[in-house]
């Protein structure tokens, strides 16, 4: 039996660094970032260099039992997301990159960082050229100025036009733009005109993510708890969210995306390899503080406190604040769940066969219910009910 639990294709290795800061708080914001002194970035760099460098040593110390492969494995993609990673000086992000360099082996033919449009200057982008990166992902959200107010952003419809030259003319020929979906006071035509603006400015990827409700950010506190301070009565309704995923879906195919994850379009060729990785259960290693790793064989993140993070790090230890084996039963629902949100479907057999199950009665409500059509061995979401993929997974994981 093959071990089912590992995917290293071809021995490849994607590498995530976080940087955990940003200029303000963005009010629908649930991630784990802090708005800090630029005087706390050096450190901070200094401490992921050191645990990129220490990797070996600082995860056996930790208890993770890297698979043998991982010596060898090539890196090749390299994500530097946040928080706001484009806040730092482009030495410090140059440093991180050298420090994998020197490290582990490279092929490195897809280095992202994430952007905020108005942090990018001519001198900026070209530094990040020289520091082998090559995708900019921006966090664009939208392009209607009232929407970017209301939910916090510092940037404006006019520094996503400003700073996309630079990038071009710095030589960064692969650009991705983040959209919401849901954002207060988002009409049917702000949302077609945020599409709009894609077929001016042209990026080779586009990703398009619907509001989260949940306690975790201001918004979403406000909309389950009640208050008017960000706006939350001016949300639009789950059918409204689903309508702009579908306009979005319907604009982005006519406009030569290719549809590849539930939330991910890419031009052909240009599909996010570092990403398709995290679907495909191939390894990763995250460095940084929050930063998630997997083996094929455990998961495992740092402690999400910087401050901590850094602590532990300079004291020679690697903060874990989660390890877990994945188990056979894990690793399946992996498959099933991940292999979903990728729109060419899951093949049932290679499945079946790898893990000696039988799946076809798990499938058959779903596809009753239109919810998932099959093709021979190959189960796909049906392209028209994409916007409930969460009944889908829900009915899968049960
Ligand atoms: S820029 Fe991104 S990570 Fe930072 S607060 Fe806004 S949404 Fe959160």
């Amino acid at each position: 039996m093959p071990d089912f639990r590992v995917n290293m294709h071809n021995s490849r290795l994607g590498i995530y660094i976080q940087v955990p800061f940003c200029q303000t708080k963005c009010t629908y914001c649930n991630f784990h970032t802090g708005v800090v002194s630029a005087g706390r970035f050096s450190p901070y760099v200094e401490a992921v260099c050191r645990e990129i460098r220490g990797f070996r040593e600082l995860n056996a110390a930790a208890g993770v039992k890297l698979p043998e492969g991982f010596e060898k494995a090539t890196v090749d993609t390299v994500y530097i997301g946040g928080g706001t990673p484009s806040l730092l000086e482009p030495g410090l992000l140059r440093r991180m990159v050298d420090a994998i360099q020197e490290t582990f082996a490279t092929e490195l033919n897809e280095v992202t960082i994430e952007a905020d449009p108005e942090t990018v200057e001519a001198g900026k982008a070209e530094a990040w050229v020289a520091a082998a990166i090559n995708r900019v992902s921006f966090g664009v959200q939208s392009f209607s100025d009232k929407e970017l107010a209301a939910a916090g952003r510092m940037h404006r419809r006019r520094d996503v036009y400003r700073a996309v030259p630079i990038l071009r003319a710095a030589g960064i020929r692969n650009i991705s733009f983040d959209l919401i979906a849901g954002l207060p006071f988002q009409t049917r035509e702000s949302w077609k005109d945020s599409l709009e603006q894609l077929r001016e400015l042209e990026p080779e990827h586009v990703s398009v993510y619907l509001l989260e409700v949940d306690e975790g950010s201001r918004l979403g506190k406000e909309i389950l708890n009640g208050g008017v301070r960000y706006s939350a009565g001016a949300v639009p309704s789950d059918d409204e969210m689903a309508d702009f995923y579908e306009a979005a879906c319907e604009f982005l195919g006519a406009a030569g995306y290719h549809h590849y994850e539930i939330s991910n379009w890419g031009k052909p060729g240009l599909e996010s390899r570092h990403n398709l990785k995290y679907w495909r259960r191939e390894p990763y290693l995250g460095f940084g503080a929050g930063a998630h790793s997997f083996s094929g064989t455990e998961r495992w993140a740092n402690a999400h406190d910087a401050a901590e993070y850094g602590r532990a790090i300079m004291g020679g230890r690697l903060p874990i604040e989660q390890l877990e084996v994945v188990t056979p039963a894990a690793a399946l629902e992996e498959e099933l769940f991940l292999g979903l949100r990728q729109l060419d479907g899951i093949d049932v057999g290679r499945i079946e066969r790898e893990y000696g199950v039988a799946l076809g009665g798990r499938f058959e409500p779903l596809e009753s219910a239109g919810l998932i059509e099959r093709s021979g061995e190959l189960v796909r979401l049906s392209p028209a009910r994409l916007s409930v993929s969460n009944e889908v997974f829900v009915g899968l994981m049960r």
